[in-house]
């Protein structure tokens, strides 16, 4: 299956790879319409999820086009209520418990989700669905194109690396990482065994090396990936989160968005706004959005960002007063954004051209099964928020 399973009656169904299996896609699509009782555009969100489905992921997680591809350019036909201004960027783990993004979709006025898995343009795999209203063609990539596989990232750790560990990518960046004792048990193995060690023994460390992320710092000895590592895997500039203890660092970067990927989506905002852009950026983090609108050479002329952790507001200032001149204002909580102050700040900047951010994936991710109850869940229903701010700026942007 495809991308465009579930693609807009309005919308032209896109393969990205040949085409081929686009009548057979908009075929399913029709029939998975009828079985679910009237077409996509009848749909109004609900919340009791009575009539989810699951949307399928496509493999290779691509998105509607990558760097240097040269495919036919696709069109996509969005429904007049999700055209911009102002544009929109949304974020979120590509593999999320069944029906999720269904329904963010169906919020999201019924717009396709773009997957990709970032593996496709750097060294570690990061899965994600992002949904936007952002035209898709004449995208270019930031430059230089990062590097793509780990030993082109890291050359000096080939010194160390077993001819039995052949992994060329790593997983995805997690916010926790490996324990000593972790370390240490692969240590004890390996010099307890003879060389090459015995399968099962390969079997067992090729195991943790790659659930860890772990990279071979020495004979028999693997290591996590240090946070400065981490922030130039996920294309932010060196000690972009320095000053915070480790878990602090960890946990802000594998919340973060890989930068190269994002600057991909965006980069069409340049020829747009060669003036520049005003931004709302919601759950901003350390600011993965902001990061690649500035490599990409665009300009901020104002960022309303709404981030709760304090450090990583820190990080975000101090990032800012480093290398921008425009204005940055900074709010704690984006439950406390109401409309009048979206309304006043609609007015200040004469609307936003961007409203960015990926809210938080803690009861979808995989790795958290304890919480894993869904888009309800306790952090994730923020998306609600995003919904909620990101038509009250629409609005407001109707009266402006
Ligand atoms: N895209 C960001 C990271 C998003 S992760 C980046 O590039 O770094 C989700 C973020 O939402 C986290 O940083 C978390 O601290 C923040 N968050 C959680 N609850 C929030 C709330 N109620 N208001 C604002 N931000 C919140």
């Amino acid at each position: 299956t495809g991308i465009c399973v579930h693609w807009q009656v309005t919308a032209r169904c896109f393969d990205s790879f040949g085409g081929k299996k686009r009548a057979r896609l908009i075929e399913e699509s029709k029939k998975k319409r009828k079985r679910y009782g009237g077409g996509a555009q009848g749909k109004r969100p609900s919340s009791d999820g009575s009539d989810e489905e699951s949307m399928p992921l496509p493999n290779p997680m691509v998105g509607f086009n990558l760097p240097g591809y040269r495919g036919p350019s696709m069109t996509r036909v969005l429904p007049e209520l999700a055209t911009g201004p102002p544009y929109f960027y949304y974020e979120n783990v590509a593999r999320a418990p069944k029906g999720v993004w269904a329904k963010i979709t169906r919020f999201l006025f019924d717009i396709q989700p773009e997957f990709v898995d970032s593996l496709h343009l750097c060294a570690a795999a990061r899965k994600r669905g992002y949904i936007h209203n952002l035209p898709t063609e004449n995208r270019s990539p930031l430059l230089p194109l990062p590097p793509k596989t780990i030993f082109e990232a890291f050359p000096h750790y080939k010194k160390w690396w077993p001819s039995w560990d052949q992994r060329t990518h790593f997983n995805c960046l997690q916010t926790c990482t490996a324990s000593a004792p972790v370390t240490e048990r692969i240590q004890q193995k390996l010099s307890s065994s003879g060389n090459p060690p015995p399968q099962s023994v390969q079997k067992y460390v090729r195991h943790q090396c790659s659930k860890w992320n772990l990279v071979w710092v020495g004979k028999d000895k693997a290591a996590p990936l240090e946070p400065h590592e981490m922030e130039y895997l996920l294309g932010f500039p060196k000690d972009h989160t320095r000053g915070f203890g480790k878990t602090q660092r960890y946990k802000s970067l594998g919340n973060s968005f890989q930068v190269d990927t994002v600057a991909y989506h965006l980069s069409v905002l340049r020829d747009m706004f060669p003036n520049g852009i005003t931004v709302l950026s919601l759950f901003t983090g350390i600011g993965g959005g902001e990061v690649a609108l500035h490599k990409l050479g665009i300009h901020m002329r104002a960022v309303v960002s709404i981030e709760i952790c304090k450090a990583n507001r820190k990080i975000l200032r101090s990032w800012w007063d480093q290398t921008q001149t425009g204005t940055l204002i900074e709010i704690d909580d984006v439950k406390s954004l109401k409309d009048d102050e979206i309304a006043s700040y609609v007015h200040r900047f004469g609307g936003f051209d961007l409203v960015i951010g990926g809210s938080p994936c803690n009861n979808l991710a995989g790795s958290n099964r304890h919480h894993r109850d869904g888009l309800e869940g306790e952090h994730s229903s923020l998306f609600y928020d995003y919904f909620r701010i990101l038509n009250s700026v629409k609005s407001a942007m109707a009266n402006m």
